[in-house]
């Protein structure tokens, strides 16, 4: 389907911003964990995109639930199965096409499998501090603006970009970081910055 093949466009564009932030996010990484996030990422999305291009007549939830999978088969440590555990099953959300309304509850499904895997909230530090907001923001634009999708993704993407600044003064509480205790203070979270590139992407495409 027309959307399906949407999905798939979105999922390479991502693909090739997180290759153009490699060293970016692995730089994050380096100052507070162990310096792989930017490979993760990278990896992890390149192996995404090819996988979902080999589809053949794809469906948004199918695209969704491929990426995820191959997220998690790619990428392990913490953010391999956040980030693909949770869009496996976030992407059944999708099973009816994209409308706004299956949009906000990927968008919330995603959220709540991120929180129940990670059991970090938002001031742990984490790329939860990027998607709440986000996902906050993107239901409450679709119930209430007039030209829905596209507004409400640039709101939300907007809300991520702040939840990113917000990581820099807190002390991380969740993942390697917290390992550094206060140490960890005065650094931008990796998987929040992540969390935002994708977003932008995202963005770019529907825009
Ligand atoms: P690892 O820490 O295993 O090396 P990555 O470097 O790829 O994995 O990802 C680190 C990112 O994962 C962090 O910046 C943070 O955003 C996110 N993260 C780590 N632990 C958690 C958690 N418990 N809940 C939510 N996000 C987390
Ligand atoms: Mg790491
Ligand atoms: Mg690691």
């Amino acid at each position: 389907s027309g959307d399906g093949e949407a999905v798939v466009a979105a999922v390479e564009r991502v693909a090739e911003r997180l290759e153009a932030e490699r060293d970016h996010l692995t730089q994050l990484d380096s100052a507070i964990g162990d310096a792989d996030h930017g490979g993760n990422m990278a990896r992890g999305w390149a192996k995404a995109a090819e996988t979902a291009r080999d589809l053949d007549d794809p469906d948004p939830e199918t695209v969704a639930k491929t990426v995820g999978k191959t997220l998690m088969a790619e990428v392990g440590g913490a953010s391999g199965p956040l980030f693909g555990g949770s869009l496996v099953f976030a992407g059944a959300e999708l099973e009816g096409g994209i409308t706004p309304e299956t949009a906000v509850a990927f968008a919330e499904t995603y959220l709540e499998k991120v929180e129940d895997r990670g059991d970090a909230r938002v001031g742990d530090h984490t790329m939860v501090d990027a998607l709440t907001p986000a996902v906050h923001t993107f239901k409450k634009s679709i119930e209430t603006d007039e030209r829905p999708p596209l507004e409400a993704l640039a709101k939300a993407t907007d809300a991520a970009e702040r939840g990113v600044a917000f990581t820099v003064p807190i002390r991380a509480r969740k993942g390697r970081a917290s390992y550094l205790g206060w140490r960890s203070v005065g650094h931008q979270d990796p998987g929040a910055t992540s969390t935002l590139f994708i977003l932008q992407e995202l963005l770019r495409t529907v825009a």
